[in-house]
């Protein structure tokens, strides 16, 4: 629907794969795709950094050196990040679930790690 309230018509739909604007891949918030959802575990981190390197989409966050939460806008949920964790502190849950929890108001603290000022993310 447009903004004027009509409705759209294909001429009106941007062609898939180009990037129109140079820079804009943060205002496309990702994580709307996600099936899973990488829970991260704090208290077991050893901040070794390799999900941050391996995370396709900039999606670790991190702040003086170390791992301060997940940018849940932009992840995918692909669990590269939880693949590759040598402490397995990063656990992939699906998002229906952990959404059904939080409505129940018993989120397992799941929602902790949305972005909030991470210096890491390279977008
Ligand atoms: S790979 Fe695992 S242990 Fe290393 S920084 Fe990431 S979450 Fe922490
Ligand atoms: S699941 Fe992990 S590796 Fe994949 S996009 Fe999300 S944070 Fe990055």
């Amino acid at each position: 629907m447009s903004a004027n309230g009509k409705q759209k018509g294909w001429k009106d739909v941007p062609i898939g794969g180009l990037i129109l604007e140079a820079g804009s891949s943060d205002k496309y918030e990702t994580g709307d795709w996600r099936t899973y959802r990488p829970v991260w575990d704090q208290e077991k981190c050893r901040h070794c950094m390799i999900c941050w390197i391996y995370c396709p989409d900039s999606s670790i966050l991190v702040r003086e050196g170390k791992v301060v939460g997940i940018d849940y806008k932009h992840c995918k949920g692909c669990g590269i990040c939880a693949h590759e964790c040598p402490a397995k502190c990063i656990d992939m849950r699906l998002e229906t679930e952990l959404e059904a929890g939080e409505a129940e108001g018993a989120g397992a603290g799941a929602r902790c790690c949305a972005k909030s000022g991470g210096e890491a993310g390279g977008k």
